[in-house]
């Protein structure tokens, strides 16, 4: 997969403005509350939501959480790392983290039986700092 560093100026509008409202968004967005929000700026069918998102995920600049089936932008300018996601089931807090160990490992175990990745995501639930210690009894 491509890793250029143009991969943000090569954005179309489209792209951009959902790129811009993912960024904004607190939360991972699903297709149709962003849709939802785009509605002022032209967008009028989720097909032109989900394309925008298909070519994002495609340049790395966002991830598709499958667990909550919505996309969040990526923390950083590209990363060849796969990115592991620490989900608050209380608060929808999002986290990206990345372990080069974790990451080696799993390029490892692809590797030992012949399958070539194409992209992976780590997804952790549970509870986040704030909410863990508020809900302790
Ligand atoms: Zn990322
Ligand atoms: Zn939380």
């Amino acid at each position: 997969m491509k890793k250029d560093n143009s991969a943000k100026q090569s954005l179309t509008k489209n792209q951009s403005l959902v790129l811009q409202a993912l960024a904004e968004a607190d939360q991972p967005l699903g297709a149709y509350e962003l849709l939802n929000r785009l509605q002022p700026s032209g967008f009028k069918a989720p097909l032109q939501v989900y394309r925008a998102l298909d070519q994002l995920v495609e340049k790395g600049l966002v991830h598709r959480l499958e667990s909550l089936n919505a996309w969040t932008a990526c923390c950083e300018d590209q990363h060849s790392y796969t990115p592991v996601f620490a989900i608050c089931d209380d608060c929808g807090n999002v986290t990206e983290h990345f372990d080069e160990q974790l990451a080696g490992n799993i390029e490892k175990v692809t590797k030992r039986s012949g399958f070539t990745p194409d992209r992976s995501i780590i997804e952790i639930h549970g509870q986040c700092d704030d909410c863990g210690t508020i809900t302790q009894s």
